[in-house]
């Protein structure tokens, strides 16, 4: 069990496991507040090295780097999920690491998550293991057709999933996938995706953004809008949800619950798709359109301070800038009202995050809202 920290004062260093873009951008939000951060990672050029004043290069095997990473650190954190679950129990045994440690081995098994979000009573598609072909047959029966197939460990961005459109397709599926253990999932026939980024305190207070819709192109986010487009009741629904999840886990920093929203009859209805222990991509928008980001929400949770409720500046939307397409960046730079943000990468092979923009429109909601 990981030591509760203390509040931090400025000057002290917060250690980030990853060096991608979401330690890019926590590094920038801990400077904010007067926090040093000392980033992580096995890449030789992690775009979060250069915005830091120390970074260790190594692996999460090198047990000598991560003891003096630690003895640098205050409280220790992660920008990404699939942390080696050895690594991160070797740190929480020499300084507080938020959050707890326990939390991926939650996530980091889609099964393992799924069984977990079920437990809590909350909607989630129908799902079956599958451990080996001969597993198929009877996961297709349980959970019909088409479903998609999923690699429990390692997935993200659409990686380590196959479609399943008829029963002749599941031993390619299955090959495709490498042989690797596997959930099968009803394909969920939604009306939108959403997703809740919600923060968690070490007093166990919470706070969390308004719901965002995510439009995905080639199971790559390329598009969130805040408010998403959902009767309120529905959206206080989704907050409840990811509130009610980062209570069970004890959960301290900021979590993204990607939910989808399916309509029965004039029914809305939501599943679980995903929970992303850490800040998330749908929040970006949060840097420009919000009175404090997502980012410095989970700087503030694991640096003992404290949250606050965020307030939404406007009507926002967040253009994921992939690939090639980081090179319309000048066009993006003189339109005005347009946040711009690179996150100074090398090569922009496709695929590949670079960067993206935001835009904020004025909401008339908002106003209203402030005027009651
Ligand atoms: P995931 O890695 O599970 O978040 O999946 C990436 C994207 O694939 C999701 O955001 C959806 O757009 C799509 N997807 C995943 N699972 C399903 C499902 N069961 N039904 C329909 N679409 C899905």
């Amino acid at each position: 069990m990981t030591a509760r920290a203390t509040m931090l004062k400025p000057g002290a260093t917060v250690g980030i496991l990853g060096g991608g873009q979401l330690g890019r951008m926590l590094a920038l939000a801990a400077a904010r507040l007067g926090l040093r951060c000392h980033v992580f990672s096995s890449e030789r050029d992690a775009c979060s090295f250069e915005v830091v004043a120390r970074s260790t290069r190594a692996e999460f095997s090198d047990r000598a780097a991560l003891e003096r990473f630690a003895r640098d650190c205050d409280v220790i954190t992660y920008e990404f999920e699939n942390v080696p679950a050895e690594a991160a129990a070797f740190l929480a045994a020499r300084k507080p690491v938020f959050p707890d440690p326990r939390v991926l081995e939650t996530t980091q098994d889609r099964l393992v998550e799924k069984d977990f979000v079920r437990s809590l009573k909350i909607p989630v598609a129908p799902y079956a293991q599958v451990d080996g072909p001969g597993d198929l047959e009877a996961a297709m029966r349980a959970v019909g057709l088409p479903a998609i197939l999923k690699t429990r460990r390692l997935g993200y961005d659409g990686k380590g999933q196959a479609k399943i459109r008829k029963a002749a397709d599941a031993a390619g599926a299955w090959h495709a996938l490498g042989g690797a253990p596997c959930i099968l999932e009803g394909f969920v026939d939604f009306e939108r995706e959403i997703s809740v980024v919600a923060a968690r305190g070490q007093d166990g207070r919470s706070a969390s953004f308004d719901v965002t819709e995510n439009e995905h192109r080639d199971h790559i986010l390329k598009r969130s809008r805040a408010p998403a487009p959902i009767p309120p009741a529905l959206a206080g629904e989704a907050r409840a949800i990811a509130r009610r999840i980062a209570r069970a886990l004890d959960y301290v920093g900021v979590l993204a619950v990607e939910m989808f929203v399916l309509r029965l009859g004039r029914r809305r209805v939501i599943l679980v798709n995903e929970i992303a222990p850490r800040v998330h991509n749908s929040g970006h928008w949060t840097i420009d359109g919000a009175s404090a980001s997502q980012f410095e929400l989970h700087v503030r949770a694991v640096a003992g301070l404290p949250l606050v409720r965020p307030v939404r500046l406007g009507r926002a939307e967040m253009i994921n800038l992939i690939g090639p397409e980081v090179e319309t960046y000048p066009r993006w730079l003189r339109t005005e009202g347009a946040f711009v943000h690179l996150y100074g990468k090398g090569e922009a092979r496709p695929g590949r995050k670079m960067g993206h923009v935001t835009r904020l429109w004025p909401d008339p909601a908002l106003a209203k809202n402030r005027r009651k």
